[in-house]
């Protein structure tokens, strides 16, 4: 399956940030992968207006679930797909814990950004504690089912199964784990898709960085990763992309 490597600049990036992407269109001749990259709201339009005739494709990384309303200080998503996003990353760790968003609110997050026409990237993923608990499987699906609404498909939606615990910590689950749990997943998609639970794409995500990207990108079930502190830099970014061809 063909990769797909999402960028998450969470709240970091300036108008000077734009250069970054400019970086990585020249990257985009060998075409073997998909990029994303998702600035602050405050970026979208201007990166789309950079990243125009290129393979990089701009992302959000949050909407609201209705179309319009007095909901201040909120985005929708199709003010996203006007200011040129064509991706939202929905249910990040950091939203479910520091807004409170449930597994159902996501799940209508998700529901808003397809009828808008933007792919979702849906996250999902253990604590530490969860974890230590042998619980991970069985949160991750629960996460799973209760964020994937009616509707979704491989062709509106890629999963991010993300560790909390390796999240900006530098801490990397083994191969042994990703491929444990990007395999759960790839049996839950089947069930609740069929057949076309095979095409949609797991993208594993915390710590990620050109240095072990090759080896992640080798493991059975991945396809693709969600980045975060290492997408900020094109180049540091541009050696994980490279990693998927
Ligand atoms: C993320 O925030 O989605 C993420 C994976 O962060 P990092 O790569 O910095 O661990």
């Amino acid at each position: 399956m063909r990769k797909l490597v999402a960028g998450n600049w969470k709240m970091y990036g300036l108008a000077s940030s734009l250069a970054e992407i400019e970086a990585l269109k020249g990257l985009t001749g060998e075409a073997a992968y998909d990029i994303v990259v998702c600035p602050p709201f405050t970026l979208i339009e201007k990166a789309a207006e950079r990243a125009k005739d290129s393979t990089v494709a701009i992302g959000a990384q949050d909407c609201h679930p209705q179309i319009s309303g007095a909901h201040t200080g909120d985005v929708s998503a199709e003010m996203l797909v006007d200011a040129g996003a064509r991706f939202v990353i929905l249910g990040h760790s950091e939203r479910r814990v520091f807004h409170h968003e449930t597994d159902a609110v996501v799940a209508t997050k998700v529901t808003a950004a397809h009828t808008a026409g933007l792919t979702a990237i849906i996250c999902v993923g253990e604590t530490r504690s969860e974890r230590g608990d042998g619980k991970a499987i069985e949160v991750v699906g629960g996460q799973l089912r209760a964020s994937v609404p009616a509707g979704a498909s491989s062709s509106n939606m890629v999963i991010a199964y993300e560790p909390v615990w390796s999240i900006g910590t530098g801490l990397v689950p083994t191969i042994e784990q990703i491929e444990e749990i990007h395999s759960s997943i790839r049996q839950m998609l089947e069930e609740r898709l069929g057949e076309d639970g095979r095409n949609v794409r797991i993208l594993y995500g915390g710590s990620v960085k050109a240095s072990n990207a090759a080896d992640i990108f080798g493991a059975a079930n991945v396809d693709g990763a969600l980045v975060g502190g290492a997408s900020l830099k094109a180049t540091e970014f541009a050696g994980i992309i490279s990693a998927a061809a």
